[in-house]
């Protein structure tokens, strides 16, 4: 890393986020190990003295991506003294590789580093540093250190890593296997943050419901439960729940702790079950469906989401039908869609990519449209409704419009004379589009 000519506690840095809600939790602890060093957040890569990337390796799209953004920061090098440090999942993948295609970076670390951060800013004089290295345990850094950018929602990482090897998912190899937090430290992280005011919280993990205390053995159940207890806190989520791990006592410990929103991310990839076979995902379509319909039976207005790739290697279009169907079947409130992607050291990536480019695109635009038209039914039949909105700010466009979240996690737009942001606040539905219900804030 290039020493940095200005006193430490002067050093401006930067972090640009590519990929998840893990890796904006990731940003926020490593800007907060970063303060806590002296240095100081900057708004521009152009008006800082460090720039970190952190990246994200999905998908091969988020990779171009981060090859681009890194163009970009290579002229920037050229014009300004500036230190480059490259985080996360790619730097995890290529190690020296990447220093070597990009000799212009400073020093690389995997997910599992972050706390080496402060070394580097202390104790480098000049040198190219790499830190992709393993630990058995989860390395806790300090809660009062990480700096959120919100001030009524939380993001709340409480494991990290996965054991599951979904046959086309590169996550296992970049971000280790599972490892969780101490549910007391967890415990400890909610009660200061709803001290500070915090309303929302948020609990991110590859695969939350496998959660257990590293002591105790206790589980996510258990944790919900006392999370649930903390006063101040009024709404709860989790992401990601495997459909594998979700059981039926699980879907009622969610009933019973009150403030758990009824709003589930539950991803099925594929409604045909030889793709999830091949997949390895450990569900068929019929007991991801058995598992919809106790969680609606328990819960009937919860909103579900999922996530779907298309175009798995040897996927047929009957295949693909199933999964059309399955999104009929079920109603989601929103998905996240992908075209398959071959991964480097994935199982899936050994196999031929047999759908073609153009018939993958084709059909993801096919299930786009009809999860629009799903979609667009649904929020419709929330018109005239008054709900509950946890207000995050104003939009961009005019200062009278406000934004924010239902319990469902869907986008509203709301005109209110008073600025209500970081608020809970009831809003009458009077109209809505596929992607966002609008209102205006109910007397
Ligand atoms: N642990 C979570 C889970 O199991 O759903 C999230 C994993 S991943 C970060 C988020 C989503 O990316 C996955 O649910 C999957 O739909 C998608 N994804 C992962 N690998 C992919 C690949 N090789 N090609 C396309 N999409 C992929
Ligand atoms: Fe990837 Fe599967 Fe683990 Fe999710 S559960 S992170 S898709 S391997």
């Amino acid at each position: 890393m290039e020493k940095c000519a200005k006193d430490q506690k002067e050093l401006k840095f930067y972090i640009h986020t590519f990929g998840c809600q893990m890796n904006e939790s990731d940003s926020e602890r490593i800007s907060g190990i970063l303060t806590a060093s002296g240095a100081k957040i900057s708004d521009s890569p152009e008006k800082s003295d460090l720039i970190i990337v952190n990246t994200c390796a999905v998908r091969e799209k988020s990779e171009e991506k981060l090859y681009s953004y890194l163009g970009n920061l290579a002229s920037l090098k050229k014009s300004k003294k500036v230190s480059i440090g490259v985080v996360g999942c790619v730097a995890q993948l290529y190690r020296s590789k990447l220093l070597e295609k990009k000799p212009f970076i400073d020093f690389i670390l995997g997910p599992d580093n972050y706390h080496r951060l402060s070394h580097i800013l202390r104790n480098n004089q000049g040198e190219k540093f790499i830190s992709t290295g393993w630990s058995p345990e989860l390395h806790e850094i300090p809660h009062e250190l990480v700096f959120r950018k919100s001030n009524i929602s939380a993001y709340l990482t409480i494991m990290e890593g996965c054991n599951n090897f979904c046959s086309y998912c590169i996550v296992p190899f970049t971000r280790g296997r599972e490892k969780f937090r101490h549910k007391h430290n967890i415990i400890r992280e909610v009660q200061s943050l709803a001290r500070k005011g915090y309303k929302e919280i948020q609990l991110l993990g590859q695969n939350v419901n496998s959660y257990k205390d590293p002591e105790t053995g206790e589980d996510f159940s258990a944790l919900l439960k006392e999370i649930n207890h903390v006063d101040g806190i009024e709404w709860i989520r989790f992401i990601t729940s495997h459909p594998k791990n979700f059981s039926k006592d699980f879907a009622s410990a969610m009933k019973e702790a009150k403030k758990v929103c009824h709003q589930l991310h539950l991803p099925i990839q594929s409604g045909s079950s030889s793709v999830l076979e091949r997949m390895n995902r450990g569900y068929t379509r019929e007991e991801y469906l058995e598992k919809i319909t106790f969680i609606l039976d328990l819960m009937p207005n919860m909103s579900l989401s999922t996530d779907i790739i298309v175009g798995f290697p040897g996927e047929t279009e009957e295949e693909f039908q199933e999964t059309l169907s399955l999104l009929k079947e079920v109603r989601y409130t929103n998905i996240f869609s992908f075209r398959y992607s071959p991964r480097p050291l994935t199982a899936a990536s050994r196999e031929k990519d047999t759908v073609p480019f153009e018939e993958k695109k084709r059909r993801l635009i096919e299930l786009q449209g009809l999860q629009k038209k799903l979609q667009l039914e649904l929020n419709k039949s929330q018109v005239g409704c008054v709900i509950k909105v946890l207000c995050s700010g104003k939009s961009k466009k005019d200062p009278h419009i406000y934004t924010g979240r239902n319990e469902g996690h869907q986008v509203v737009n709301f005109k209110s004379q008073k600025n209500v942001t970081d608020k809970f606040i009831d809003v009458r539905i009077t109209a809505c589009g596929p992607y966002s219900l609008i209102g205006e804030v109910s007397p």
